[in-house]
C-alpha cells in the first residue's frame, strides 16, 4: 500500500512517500481504507524523535483519519465492512483501573494514533474497534478527518477542566491553530465571550467569522494585555485562559485573570520554561489545569455536536499524500487557519 513514513529520525526531508505492506489485524482491531488524514503538530516531533522514544522502523505518521471499513477481527460487534468512520486517535489499555473508570487518557500505556503505532497516513490503517466510530450518512470524510483530535482536545479543556459557563471571558491564545480554532467555537457555543489573539489581518478575519467577539492582533497591539484588562473586560480580569503558548505569554496570562480564574494549558510552543510570579497564584487564588487528548466519553460528546453541525471543522488546505513534505512544513510555518489535510484515495 502507498504511505508516507521515516526509516529514521530527522529533518522533514526524512519523510518518505513509498509501498508498505497492509497491516494484519488482531481479533480486536478493525482496518480502514483511509479517505483522509488530518495532521497535527506531534508529526514534526515524531520525525525529530525524542529521548526515550524507540520506534520500530519504517513507521507510518498520521493521528487522525476517516475512511471506510475494510476487515473486522473475529470480535469486533460494532461496526462492519463497508461502515463510513472516523477514529478517536487517544489509544489505550482498555484494561487498567484508569480505562475501566472512564479516565482512558490517564492510561499508563495511553498513546496517540501514529505515535508508538503506525497512523493514518496510509492506504490501509488498524485501530481497536473501540476507537472506531461511524459517521452519519452524507458527513463527510474530509471533516471527519479534520475534527478529531483538536475538538477532543479543546472539548476537554473547556469543559471537564476549565468548566467554561456562559457569560465566561475567555482568552484564546494565537487563534490560527488546530486546538484554537476549535476553541474559539466551542467557548461559542458554550455561551461565553471569546477575546483571542493573533498575528495577521487575514487571520483576524476568519476569527471574527468562527465567533471571536474581540480579535487582538499582538504585533500591531504589543500592549494588548492593557487593552484587555481595562477596556475588555473594564478591570476584572479574565475567567478562564486557554495557553499553549508557554514561555512567551505565561506570565501574562497569570496577570490577567481575575481572582478565582481558571488557566489551562494543553502545551507550550514557544518553550516550556518561564519565570512565575507565584504571588499571582495565591493572591488571586488561581486554578491552574494541564489538559492533553480526552477520555473516550468527551470523544464521543464533541464528536455528536460536530456530527449536528453545531461545530463545524475549519479546513484550511487539502493536500495529496505524495505532497506530505509540502504540507508538513506548510504546517510548521505556521501560516494556516484551522486544518491542513491529506488526501489518500
Ligand atoms: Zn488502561
Amino acid at each position: 500500500m502507498k504511505a508516507a513514513f521515516i526509516e529514521k529520525h530527522g529533518n522533514l526531508d526524512q519523510l518518505l512517500v513509498g509501498n508498505l505492506n497492509i497491516p494484519k489485524i488482531k481479533q480486536n482491531e478493525v482496518l480502514v481504507q483511509t479517505k483522509f488524514g488530518a495532521l497535527n503538530h506531534i508529526d514534526v516531533f515524531l520525525i525529530r524523535g525524542w529521548p526515550g522514544l524507540k520506534l520500530s522502523m519504517p513507521h507510518v505518521l498520521g493521528s487522525d483519519g476517516s475512511g471506510i471499513v475494510k476487515e473486522v477481527g473475529s470480535t469486533v460487534t460494532t461496526v462492519s465492512e463497508g461502515d463510513r468512520v472516523t477514529i478517536n486517535p487517544g489509544l489505550s489499555c482498555g484494561k487498567c483501573k484508569f480505562c475501566l473508570s472512564g479516565s482512558q487518557n490517564f492510561c499508563k500505556s495511553f498513546s496517540i494514533m501514529g505515535e508508538n503505532r503506525w497512523g493514518t497516513y496510509c492506504e490501509y490503517f488498524k485501530v481497536p474497534e473501540e476507537n472506531v466510530l461511524k459517521l452519519p450518512p452524507k458527513f463527510s470524510y474530509e471533516l471527519a478527518a479534520a475534527a478529531p483530535l483538536t475538538f477532543l482536545t479543546a472539548w476537554r479543556l473547556l469543559t471537564t477542566q476549565a468548566n467554561l459557563i456562559p457569560g465566561d471571558y475567555v482568552l484564546i491564545h494565537g487563534a490560527g491553530g488546530g486546538v484554537s480554532t476549535a476553541a474559539i467555537q466551542i467557548a461559542k457555543f458554550l455561551g461565553a465571550r471569546v477575546i483571542t489573539t493573533t498575528s495577521d489581518q487575514n487571520k483576524m478575519e476568519k476569527a471574527r467569522a468562527l465567533g471571536a467577539d474581540h480579535v487582538i492582533n499582538y504585533k500591531t497591539e504589543p500592549d494588548y494585555s492593557k487593552k484587555i484588562y481595562s477596556e475588555i473586560t473594564e478591570k476584572k480580569g479574565v475567567d478562564v485562559i486557554v495557553d499553549s503558548v508557554g514561555k512567551s505569554t505565561f506570565s501574562s496570562s497569570l496577570r490577567l485573570l481575575k481572582p478565582g480564574g481558571r488557566l489551562v494549558v494543553p502545551g507550550a510552543t514557544t518553550g516550556p520554561t518561564t519565570e512565575v510570579d507565584i504571588r499571582q497564584i495565591f493572591w488571586k487564588q488561581l486554578k491552574i489545569f494541564g489538559s492533553t487528548m480526552s477520555n473516550q466519553r468527551e470523544f464521543r460528546e464533541v464528536m455528536k455536536l460536530v456530527f449536528e453541525e453545531k461545530l463545524k471543522p475549519t479546513i484550511d488546505k487539502i493536500f495529496q499524500l505524495e505532497e506530505i513534505i509540502e504540507a508538513e512544513s506548510y504546517l510548521n510555518k505556521g501560516r494556516q487557519f484551522g486544518k491542513v489535510l491529506v488526501e489518500i484515495s
